[in-house]
């Protein structure tokens, strides 16, 4: 293991089914120290083409980290420790209408937040910051992510409202139901608060939303094997966008994403 990591301007953290940088050359581990603890795993920085890249798996490495249990604190600090300015999240995750299928990615354009019990932001005080999140994504990210996934022939929904639940269990029919009366798209356990505190960090943050099932409104059973090989395609298409996407991403940020912060604190 390394001692002091490069300053690196790409992260990436990786969701169920994405444990490892093996799409990234000249891997090697640091472990970085936050004020919040450890990050869900020591950070990997590889390069695509060139371009460094940082990856972190959320759940750690043999996903032994259930969702409410994910410091994200620790593991957005320690992204922007190193110069993280642009966040790719990798997301699985349940569908909540009948076009958004299985195997189809989704670039989110919005979220809903029914977590309960995580910490949702770096101002506990004595500094306090109201931030904006009326756009939550980077619209740079996004438009980015949807022509690479295009030109790949990835079948991707260029918006989605992603409804993120406490968890670990899954929704009952009735919440089901509830979430798609509020007009969500998809469902998962981990967009918050990682997305919150990105913003507070000044990062840029990107969603892909890869669809592994229908949630349990559609009534359509599916097993778990069925569950796992479509999470294995579509663990294997990711790599294959990020691939694409990383090294189209302009070195000079022209977003407003690193400037919210500066409204937002009193
Ligand atoms: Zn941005």
């Amino acid at each position: 293991m390394s001692q002091t990591p490069p300053r690196v301007k790409i992260g990436i953290i990786g969701g169920s089914g994405l444990y490892s940088p093996d799409f990234l050359e000249k891997v090697q581990e640091y472990k970085i120290y936050t004020p919040y603890g450890a990050p869900s795993s020591d950070i990997m920085i590889g390069e695509i083409k060139g371009v460094k890249v940082a990856f972190l798996p959320r759940h750690g490495k043999r996903h032994s980290i259930p969702p409410h249990m994910i410091n994200y604190r620790a593991n957005i600090w320690a992204l922007k420790e190193i110069g993280v300015e642009r966040l790719i999240s990798v997301s699985a995750v349940g569908s909540l209408r009948e076009d958004y299928k299985p195997g189809d990615f989704v670039c989110t354009d919005q979220f809903i937040d029914m977590t309960k019990r995580r910490e949702l932001t770096f101002y506990d005080g004595p500094v306090v910051a109201h931030v904006s999140m009326a756009d939550p994504f980077c619209p740079e990210l996004r438009t980015l992510c949807i022509a690479s996934a295009k030109s790949l022939g990835i079948t991707v929904h260029e918006k989605g409202t992603y409804i993120c639940i406490e968890g670990p269990r899954f929704s009952t029919r009735a919440e089901s139901r509830l979430w798609r009366s509020f007009g969500a798209d998809i469902i998962g356990m981990t967009l918050i608060p990682e997305v919150n505190l990105a913003r507070e960090a000044r990062m840029c943050f990107l969603n892909i939303a890869m669809v592994t099932d229908y949630d349990v409104w559609a009534e359509k059973p599916v097993t778990a094997h069925e569950v796992a090989r479509v999470m294995a395609e579509n663990t294997e298409k990711v790599r294959r966008l990020l691939v694409e996407l990383i090294p189209k991403i302009p070195e000079k940020r022209g977003c407003q994403c690193a400037r919210y912060l500066d409204e937002a604190l009193l």
